[in-house]
């Protein structure tokens, strides 16, 4: 048997991280097994969805890594597949039209609530006479097709993730709305549970993994694939993400949709990366790995059963690792955008200075919007300086000391790291200085402040962007 998976996100937001998170899972899963990852765009709900969001769904799941080998197969194209199926239904007389008007639904649950009871469809349209459902189209009456649910069965299904799973079909709300706004002759808008039970089948899906807000559908679902003739496929539920307080990430935690963690400066290995330990463990105690290398491991046995605490802390450290070990022109590659969004003005011709500094810069970043404020003094000429910088270049002899550095860089003209310590050196010498001194004197002058990256190697990308110079004059200036 070849493993077929699918991840099935309905394009009615960004791709969302509980989503992202069940991709990973499926991706794992059908690489671990040589199998196929499907991509299906459930995009029935015509009023939520949008083309947008199909677009953000499709690059998101790009910018993370994950391929799929099939798709995207988009379920508004297949309504025909889902009404010859509902047909099939009626047909087997597992189906039926109800006629029930909203008011006359609303008195029955009210009825329901007086008596507390859960609210469910008391199943009153299921044996209609021809007449009575005649009497009903006469007076206008839309239909929905609604799908017999027999309440004396128990549904079990063995979960990857949760083991035995047992739903009473007594508690699954009656018979289930299986297309709306339909009449004696036609079938109206095929909903959710229908669609993706035909779809399962018709894509020979052999895995459903989804999260576990989805389970009171698969018991639903169960029953239509036995209604329809088909295999059940095997279920795994992923646990759902949790922020800090123990509550299902939402909104209001700041950030939800993987659009969101790219725009803060997480980069797509590390966040694919703490994706998959968002629930999952690899046996080896590994955290840091590519998607490749969780996918030989991956397997369901370590999977969690309980909710994932979103960690803020792991994700950064995770993604500072990638950074720190990024190649700089890959890493310049990844910063521009974040640079330009800050209004730094970038041409091609900048790269002999920006790889550099991307390379200086690199190891100190945690996320990739970090060098934006790291970077900013080496894109103007002149600098503010801290009150602590001020004061350091106004300290005696400093003057001497940053006029012999000038008198120096227009005699010498440095141009590697090497240049500017031995003009270091010789400064400390012909001042009678202390080395220390010139060096946090230098530091003060060129960056206005007393803290800051390596001192030569952000003097040297000063120096080829032409800036040291003034810099060292409007230190002077304070003196
Ligand atoms: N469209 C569903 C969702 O976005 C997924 C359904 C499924 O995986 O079966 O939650």
């Amino acid at each position: 048997m070849t493993v077929r998976v699918r991840i099935a996100p309905s394009p009615t937001g960004n791709l969302h991280i509980g989503t992202a998170r069940t991709a990973v899972f499926n991706w794992l899963f059908a690489r671990h097994e040589g199998g196929q990852f499907i991509l299906r765009i459930e995009d029935t709900d015509e009023e939520r969805s949008k083309p947008e969001f199909t677009e953000n769904i499709l690059s998101g799941l790009r910018w993370l890594g994950m391929d799929w080998d099939e798709g995207p197969f988009f379920q508004s194209q297949r309504l025909d597949l889902y009404r010859q199926a509902i047909q099939t239904l009626l047909d087997k007389g597992r189906a039926y039209r109800a006629y029930d008007t909203p008011a006359e639904l609303d008195a029955m649950r009210e009825a329901q609530k007086a008596k507390n009871q859960a609210p469910r469809y008391d199943n009153r349209h299921r044996d209609l006479t021809p007449d009575q459902q005649a009497d009903f189209e006469a007076e206008g009456r839309p239909a929905v097709i609604r799908f017999k649910i027999d309440d004396s069965r128990t549904i079990t299904w063995n979960d990857l993730v949760r083991g035995p799973v047992t739903w009473q079909a007594s508690d699954l709300g009656g018979d289930m709305v299986v297309a709306r706004a339909s009449s004696a002759s036609t079938i109206g808008q095929p909903l959710y549970n229908l669609a993706v039970v035909v779809d399962d089948i018709d894509m020979a899906i052999t895995h459903v993994i989804r999260g576990e807000d989805h389970i009171a559908n698969t018991a639903k679902q169960i029953l239509l694939y036995e209604a329809l003739g088909a295999a059940v496929p095997a279920f795994a539920h992923t646990p759902l993400i949790l922020n800090q307080t123990g509550q299902k990430l939402s909104k209001r935690d700041g950030v939800t949709s993987i659009s969101d963690f790219q725009n803060m400066g997480f980069v797509a290995p590390a966040l694919a990366n703490y994706m998959t330990l968002l629930g999952w463990s690899a046996p080896d105690a590994a955290e840091q790995f590519t998607l490749d290398e969780a996918a030989q491991q991956f397997s369901f046995d370590r999977v969690n059963k309980a909710g994932a605490k979103f960690d803020w802390d792991k994700l950064d450290w995770l993604n500072s690792q990638y950074l720190h070990s990024m190649e700089p022109a890959a890493l310049l590659k990844l910063a521009q955008p974040y640079l330009k969004n800050a209004g730094y003005a970038l041409t091609d011709a900048d790269h002999s200075w920006l790889l550099p500094l991307v390379a200086l810069l690199g190891p100190s970043l945690t996320r990739l919007t970090d060098i934006v404020e790291q970077s900013r003094f080496f894109f103007t000429e002149t600098v503010d300086f801290t009150d602590d910088a001020k004061a350091q270049v106004q300290l005696d002899g400093v003057a001497a000391v940053l006029e012999g550095v000038l008198t120096e860089l227009t005699e010498t003209s440095p141009v590697t790291t090497d240049d500017l310590k031995a003009l270091v050196n010789n400064v400390t010498k012909a001042q009678g200085v202390k080395k220390g001194l010139v060096m946090k004197s230098m530091r003060a002058a060129l960056m206005g402040a007393l803290q800051g990256p390596d001192l030569m190697d952000s003097w040297l990308i000063l120096r080829q962007r032409g800036f040291d110079v003034a810099r060292l004059k409007g230190a002077l200036a304070l003196t």
